[in-house]
């Protein structure tokens, strides 16, 4: 008897949430649907909740970081059980950026996407994601730290562009989930040693299980800090904090040939001062990235089934469906550093 309606969490407008039944999606030609079980709470779920998006129109479902298990397929390679990760949207492959390779820049990145979304108990995969950012997992691998591949991806662009390799000292600047992240990937990755500098207490002693060496911004100066642990500064840096300061340090701290991304968003009119001088003559690049093409699914999911570092100590709240209006909440007061919606 198959499913006709679920439960889906609709966000109608800032701090506003209704839990809603919704006619099950149905399976169209080479399209997959699945039934959530793990969706993480990101910070963009947080910040539309509070004060709205401009991209994302009242009556949207949010949640973006899907896991689940296919409940039924009209594409051939997947089958029913199929246990999932669906990355929430995918490049198009034929726009002029795509043909360049720029895939985070796809100029109809959003054509295709997971219906009605992550916080809703059954999703529809459309054909374009089916094809290309939808990965079967291998037993090793559960649902819930699957569902932190597209956060790593997001993370893997950035290291990409970092040109992040083994060995190579890595500092972050920012102790939220994408800075713990990118400390554990760093980690995963090989880079040594990783320093995260954060001001939060709780986050901070997480950040211990990824980082080498984790620095407490309230109490202790970060150059001071990084002159003990490296003396040249470190290679490659991840400002992961909307602080247009916290960049500027990054700029002055990063080693000589080393590369700073600028990877938190800031605000419109944020600016820096760059120091000219240290990009010519010390060759710093200076360098942004956002989203993620389907190659950095494709690793962040290898990475997360193949590390042995505990990714998924990163969520510190498991909660339901309708538990979602409170965590967004919480996590607005920063009193959860990950929740995981289960289902
Ligand atoms: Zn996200
Ligand atoms: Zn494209």
């Amino acid at each position: 008897m198959p499913i006709t309606i679920m439960k889906a969490v609709r966000y109608q407008g800032p701090r506003a949430i209704t839990i809603e039944t919704l006619p099950t999606p149905t399976c169209g030609e080479g399209e997959v649907v699945i039934a959530m079980k793990a969706c993480g709470v990101c910070g963009t779920d947080v910040k539309t909740y509070m004060r709205g998006h401009p991209l994302i129109p009242p009556g949207a479902v949010l949640g973006h970081e899907v896991a689940g298990v296919v409940l039924e397929s009209r594409h051939p390679q997947f089958t029913l059980g199929d246990r999932v990760a669906a990355a929430p949207y995918t490049s198009c492959m034929t726009c002029p950026t795509c043909r360049r390779g720029h895939y985070s820049l796809c100029e109809h990145l959003f054509d295709a996407s997971l219906e009605p979304g992550g916080f809703a108990e059954v999703i529809r995969v459309p054909k374009r994601i089916a094809d290309q950012a939808l990965l079967r997992l291998p037993d090793s691998l559960d649902l819930e730290t699957a569902s932190l591949t597209e956060p790593l991806a997001c993370c893997f662009h950035g290291a990409e562009a970092l040109g992040l390799m083994a060995e190579q000292s890595l500092l972050i600047l920012g102790d939220g989930p994408m800075g713990l992240l990118q400390a554990a990937l760093g980690k995963a990755l090989g880079a040594a040693p990783v320093i995260l500098s954060g001001m939060t207490p709780h986050r901070l002693e997480l950040a211990a299980q990824f980082a080498d060496v984790v620095i407490d911004a309230s109490k202790q100066t970060l150059a001071d800090e990084l002159r003990k642990h490296l003396p040249r500064g470190p290679e490659k840096v991840f400002v992961s904090v909307g602080d247009v300061a916290a960049a500027q340090e990054a700029l002055q701290v990063v080693a000589r040939g080393g590369a700073v991304n600028l990877f938190a968003g800031m605000p419109k009119d944020a600016a820096l001062s760059l120091p000219l001088n240290r990009i010519h003559y010390d060759e710093v690049v200076v360098l942004g990235t956002f989203g993620f093409g389907p190659q950095h699914f494709s690793q962040a999911f290898d990475v997360l089934a193949t590390s042995e570092v505990p990714f998924r100590s990163l969520f510190t709240r498991r909660v339901s469906l309708d538990e979602v209006q409170e965590t967004l909440e919480a996590a607005s007061r920063y009193e959860i550093i990950k929740a995981v919606v289960i289902a």
